[in-house]
Formats: C-alpha cells, sequence, structure tokens
C-alpha cells in the first residue's frame, strides 16, 4: 500500500469548512484505487494562530510542510488581522520559499453551471490561465516615506527577472503543446508599464521563437479582460504575471457563475519541493460557519492535486464525479443558486465516486 502524506492547510472561515468536508472524498479514492492510502495532517495556521502566538505559522513552518507529497490549503484571511499580514505570513512565504512559481487555474464551464454569459456552452468557455508565482507586483519590495505628514508617499516595487519570466512564459509554451492547445495569449500592458511589461514581452517574443506550431499574441490585460466576457472562445491558454493573474482568474470564476468553483494548483514544476492545492476564493467571512459554502473549488483542486500525484485515473474519475453532481443539479450551495449545505454537496460527490468507480 502505497502512503501519500498531505499536509491540510484549512486556514480561516470558510477554508476550514470546504477542506474538513472535502477531503472525505479522500476516503473513498483509497477505497476505489485499492493500492494507496492518505496520511493527513492537519495544521491550525492562518489568522487564529496570529492572533495567538502573533505569527500565521510556525517560525518553522517551512521545514514542517516540506515532509509531505503535496498541500491542500482552504483560505487565508479574517477580519481582525489585516489583509496584507495574512497573505505575507502564509501564502507568499510557502509559494515563494517552495519555488511554486507555476500557478495554474482552469476556466472551463461544466454542463449545469449557471453562467452570466451569453456565449457559456462548456465549448465557448474552456481555458487555463498560467499565472507567474513568485515575483512581479507580489514580491513584497517598497518603500514609505514622510509617513504620518502631507508629504507621505508610497512606492511599491515589481521585480521580474529574466529567469521568473521565461520559466512561466516557456512553461505556458510547453503545456499547450503537451494538451493540444493551439494559441498562447500573453497578458501585457506594456503601453503604461514602461519597464516591467515592456520587459515582460520582450522575454515573451524571444520564449514563443521557440514555438512556431503555437499560435502566440500578447494582448493587454485591460482588453483581455473584457475578451473574456465577449469572446471567451479565443482563449485557451493565458499567461500572466502574478498581479494580472490574480485578477484575471477571479474573473474567469465569475465567467462560471461564482467564485467558489474554480481551482488553482501552485506548483514546483521540478518536484524539489510540495506542491500547493487551493481553491480561488477567500475567506468569506459573511457566509463562514454557515456550512453554505460551495466546496467544489476545493474538490476540483482536489482534482489537480491527484494529476500532480501521478494519479491521473483517480484525479480523472474525481472529476467526473464533480461534473455529474453539477450536470445533474440536484444538489447546489446557495451561490449556485440552490439550497444545498456543503456536506450535501460532498455527499453527492462520494455517491457518484462510488456509482462510476466500481
Ligand atoms: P480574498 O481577498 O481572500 O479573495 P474576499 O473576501 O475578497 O477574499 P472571497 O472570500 O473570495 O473574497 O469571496 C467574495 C464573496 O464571494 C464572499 O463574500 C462570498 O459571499 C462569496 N464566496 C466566495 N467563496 C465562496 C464559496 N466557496 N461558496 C460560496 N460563496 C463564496
Amino acid at each position: 500500500m502505497k502512503k501519500i502524506r498531505l499536509n491540510l492547510i484549512p486556514g480561516d472561515g470558510i477554508g476550514i469548512e470546504v477542506v474538513r468536508e472535502s477531503t472525505r472524498v479522500l476516503g473513498k479514492i483509497s477505497e476505489l484505487h485499492g493500492g494507496i492510502s492518505f496520511l493527513a495532517n492537519e495544521l491550525d495556521w492562518g489568522c487564529g494562530h496570529y492572533l495567538k502566538h502573533g505569527t500565521m505559522m510556525p517560525r518553522d513552518g517551512l521545514s514542517i510542510l516540506a515532509d509531505c507529497d503535496a498541500i491542500l490549503l482552504g483560505a487565508i484571511g479574517f477580519p481582525g488581522v489585516a489583509d496584507h499580514v495574512s497573505v505575507q505570513g502564509l501564502l507568499f512565504p510557502i509559494r515563494q520559499g517552495f519555488d511554486q512559481y507555476i500557478n495554474m487555474r482552469p476556466i472551463k464551464m461544466l454542463e449545469g453551471l449557471d453562467s452570466p454569459l451569453k456565449a457559456s456552452r462548456p465549448e465557448d468557455i474552456d481555458f487555463v490561465v498560467i499565472r507567474e508565482n513568485s515575483e512581479g507586483e507580489y514580491c513584497g519590495k517598497g518603500s514609505i516615506s514622510h509617513e504620518g505628514t502631507p508629504e507621505e508617499a508610497v512606492i511599491q516595487e515589481a521585480h521580474f527577472s529574466r529567469k521568473g519570466t521565461t520559466r512561466v512564459i516557456r512553461y505556458a509554451f510547453e503545456y499547450a503543446r503537451s494538451h493540444g492547445r493551439a494559441t498562447v495569449a500573453s497578458a501585457t500592458k506594456s503601453n503604461a508599464l514602461n519597464y516591467s511589461m515592456v520587459f515582460w514581452d520582450k522575454i515573451f517574443g524571444e520564449v514563443k521563437a521557440s514555438y512556431p506550431d503555437i499560435a502566440s499574441r500578447s494582448i493587454h490585460v485591460d482588453a483581455l479582460a473584457g475578451m473574456f466576457i465577449l469572446k471567451p472562445q479565443m482563449f485557451e491558454v493565458v499567461v500572466a504575471s502574478n498581479l494580472f493573474g490574480d485578477i484575471l482568474t477571479d474573473l474567469g470564476s465569475a465567467m462560471l457563475g461564482s467564485i467558489g468553483i474554480s481551482p488553482s494548483a501552485n506548483i514546483n514544476p521540478e518536484k524539489r519541493f510540495p506542491s500547493m492545492f487551493e481553491p480561488i476564493h477567500g475567506s468569506a467571512p459573511d457566509i463562514a460557519g454557515k456550512g453554505i459554502a460551495n466546496p467544489l473549488g476545493t474538490l476540483w483542486s482536489m482534482v489537480m492535486m491527484l494529476e500532480h500525484l501521478d494519479l491521473p485515473d483517480m484525479a480523472g474519475m474525481l472529476m467526473k464525479a464533480i461534473a455529474s453532481v453539477v450536470a445533474s443539479g440536484t444538489v447546489k450551495t446557495p451561490d449556485m443558486g440552490g439550497t444545498g449545505t456543503t456536506a450535501q454537496v460532498v455527499d453527492e460527490v462520494c455517491r457518484q465516486l462510488d456509482r462510476t468507480g466500481r
């Protein structure tokens, strides 16, 4: 029996509910597979930890985390702890410390989802956003001067390195090639950002020269956001900087009808460090504790985790179960127009796994 060691960071707010409920499918998956078992180690890191100990995670948090095959995270952030403190104290140290330089976010319409868009058939919306995840606008550097005076000013830096930019753009082209995708679009803003995005475009031009089989274009991010809404069919792979990718993928998930649906993977492609999987939504304090958070984003993130763990059959089975629960429409959480609970959706996915897996 192969043992797969997972570190779980449910985090804050609905993160706790969606991770606790969704991980119930792991038992079902090991049962269906027959040759694997999951050892899940739950860590109580997040804003609660900060209020008790003054840090979002223990000082040696990364070495505790390193000893596993994958990390599953719920959501981080809660009123009472400033957002920049929670993000800079946990999410960014993990992404950067484990060199998870790829953030992959599929935006895929499933039968049964209620998109607010006119073009909303499954074949209309099916693309992946590959976001740079280790530097760029989220490098955390900057300065404040003349604090508290009328001259107060801040500088927020964006750090784009040749290595960091090249590897994410190359990853996007490689992904397109290996997944039968014919086009890569790059989100830029080089008309206004005269250093960072001019550089990004230059590297994009260099990398694309090695992929003559893939059609590619650079599109200013503001126009790109509009095209997501008006012509989603034109996208297959989108590569974007940390900030642009962050914004574009919340928009992408909203195109599917709810921010609670979309998954993400923070990947260290070389597998030198564990990768981390998390739904794209936040901790949603407005519905926390009510048991009605949508678990689909977390379950779909677990599909990506199973793929990363080289368990494609199990990933496929879980994805099929999620898709048939969505298509049947029998249980939906309120964000999708239903009255179901988090637990009921997970129960239904487990039932589907039972039906399709045997
Ligand atoms: P962050 O800054 O971390 O993205 P946020 O509070 O700005 O957090 P979210 O927490 O992602 O944004 O959510 C915005 C709103 O979307 C929430 O207030 C909630 O109503 C809804 N929402 C988010 N995730 C879910 C979910 N999984 N199920 C149901 N509703 C959700």
